[in-house]
């Protein structure tokens, strides 16, 4: 029986100056932790037949399947402002995988060993971090919002070296690409203009052939990428996800969340939220996150002036206008999210303001995020913060707007398609990683299925709802590393 490979690996012709050709480097004693059967299934791969030591083979990389032709690749990035040359430093990239929809998939390896972009690291990761990684990105996967898949995990049999030593382990990654605005950076810092339009050609034809003959291609790639971008971010908002390392290597160009290190759900609502150990003044809060996309979208601009006009000046002026326009796509897109949040059809001019007192009562009573959107759809949390009068006024404010609608839809079937019943709380993350470590997959399992079906009410869900208790020591998060 075959597992059903098809490779095709187009990344891997571009020039040298793109990527280094590598393959992983094999480890000891490779173990399969978790396999994720549905994204097989999705993939057209069938893994049902084979043993588990011949699985850990495959996906430690010791064993690697026909027709991949293993890549490390080459980008730069914007790391909390610097400017940095990058590149796959632990990762490879097995080749492309296409399904039977002719779709596209980057197969990547995690933790895989070092390679020419490795400066002073090991090449390899830790299972606790690659499992986070795997649990979070399926989770945003149930949320609707585009992301990079997790395939599987190994653990490699070696240790890591980091503060204590670790177990060390590999993620299979699926990404529709894992081409960045820090792709576009390296490319731009070599100066060489033939390598740029290759890259923006390349792009264009993988994710957005609708302008493969327009006449500015790097201007139209620059306004669907700010699109994307925008999207992504204002999922990112309503669903209460703080990315926590929004360097410009970590911002894919097709729009999909990538590299879950340090990035953690918020619980009490604070746009002032943080969980990463090293963001020490807050570049990636909560409400810092569309000002970075924005930030970042200028940076991707950078690369492209070249290509939108001859005349620099002009070339600048062209970019700087469509990039100006970000705050206002961006301002309206996160009210419609709102008003999806509450129920709200179509339009009332005192919207914003309704939207506005919801989320200053939240900040000042430290309420959940997610749960008192439950609360409105609904779920009684038995809370005293919802018998609050403050917040029973504004609930009587909101139903009169509600009353508004016009809609063949009611305002609850808007709420449940935009308001999870389940996140990823960050104690029963820790919970499921410290098991799973132990070597019992138990508690990551189950936390695995509530997270697989976000929308629906399902029972016996409280102990996933509950919210870190307040006071207990501030929440941090590390990089993945
Ligand atoms: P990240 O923080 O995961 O986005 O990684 C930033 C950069 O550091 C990327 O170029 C990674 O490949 C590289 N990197 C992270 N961890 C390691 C490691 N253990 N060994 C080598 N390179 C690493
Ligand atoms: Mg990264």
């Amino acid at each position: 029986m075959t597992i059903g490979w098809h490779f095709d690996n187009s990344y891997s012709k571009l020039s040298k100056t793109f990527k280094e050709d590598i393959k992983p480097t094999p480890v000891h004693e490779p173990e399969l932790v978790i396999l994720n059967e549905e994204l097989a299934k999705n993939l057209n791969l069938n893994f049902s037949g084979i043993d588990k030591k011949k699985l850990a083979e495959i996906f430690s990389g010791n064993s690697l399947p026909d027709g991949t032709n293993s890549i490390a690749q080459a980008y730069a990035g914007h790391q909390f402002g610097h400017f940095t040359m990058l590149g796959d430093g632990r990762a490879v990239l097995l080749g492309e995988h296409i399904d039977n929809k002719n779709q596209r998939f980057d197969i990547q390896f995690k933790g895989s060993g070092r390679t020419s972009f490795s400066r002073g690291g090991d090449g390899r990761a830790a299972l606790g971090p690659m499992l986070r990684e795997y649990i979070i990105s399926e989770a945003i996967n149930a949320l609707n919002i585009p992301t990079t898949r997790s395939l599987a995990v190994v653990k490699t049999g070696e240790k890591v070296v980091r503060e204590n030593l670790l177990n060390g382990a590999i993620l299979t990654r699926v990404a529709s690409s894992h081409i960045r605005v820090g792709t576009f950076q390296y490319i731009a810092a070599t100066q060489n203009l033939e390598d740029l339009n290759t890259l923006v050609d390349y792009t264009i034809d993988r994710h957005y052939p609708e302008i493969k003959s327009s006449k500015n291609k790097a201007l139209d790639l620059l306004s669907l990428v700010m699109e994307k971008q925008c999207q992504l971010v204002i999922n990112w908002m309503r669903v209460g996800f703080i990315h926590g390392v929004m360097n410009t290597d970590n911002m894919t160009i097709s729009g999909e969340t990538i590299d879950y290190g340090p990035c953690a759900f918020m619980d009490q609502y604070d746009p002032k939220t943080v969980f990463s150990s090293i963001d020490k003044f807050g570049r990636y809060a909560f409400s810092n996150q569309p000002p970075i996309t924005k930030w970042n979208l200028a940076r991707f601009a950078e690369c492209l002036i070249p290509l939108i006009d001859k005349d620099e000046d002009a070339a600048i002026k062209i970019a700087t206008n469509l990039i100006d326009n970000f705050q206002n796509i961006y301002e309206e897109k996160w009210l419609n999210m709102m008003r999806d949040k509450l129920g709200l059809f179509g339009e009332d001019k005192d919207d914003l303001t309704l939207i506005n007192k919801l989320l200053d009562w939240m900040k000042n009573n430290n309420a959940d995020y997610t749960n008192t959107f439950c609360y409105l759809m609904g779920v009684d949390f038995d809370d005293e913060i919802y018998k609050n009068e403050g917040f029973k006024s504004w609930i009587n404010e909101w139903q009169k707007r509600v009353k508004l609608n016009n809609s063949s839809d009611t305002y609850l079937e808007l709420m449940k398609k935009n308001n999870p019943f389940i996140i990823p709380r960050n104690q029963k993350v820790e919970e499921a990683l410290a098991d799973a470590d132990k070597g019992n997959l138990e508690t990551m399992n189950k936390l695995l299925k509530v997270l697989s079906n976000p929308y629906s009410d399902q029972k016996n869900i409280i102990e996933f709802q509950k919210p870190a208790p307040i006071g207990n020591e501030k929440y941090q998060t590390f990089c993945g590393t």
